[in-house]
């Protein structure tokens, strides 16, 4: 049950990213990806910086 339910969302958030690899962060206002956790987004100033390391 756990475990479909990780692939799953791991399903999920990689489509969403566009890209399976992608970097340990991503900002949700505009979907960037980082290899570190900003404070803010150099993209959009956004501080909706979250964790998706588990994308990879
Ligand atoms: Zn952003």
């Amino acid at each position: 049950m756990w475990s479909s339910m990780g692939v799953f969302d791991k399903a999920r958030s990689a489509s969403h990213l566009g890209e399976p690899t992608g970097r340990p962060y991503i900002c949700l206002a505009c979907d960037a990806s980082f290899d570190l956790q900003y404070h803010a987004c150099p993209d959009c100033g956004g501080y909706d910086i979250r964790r998706a390391k588990w994308v990879e």
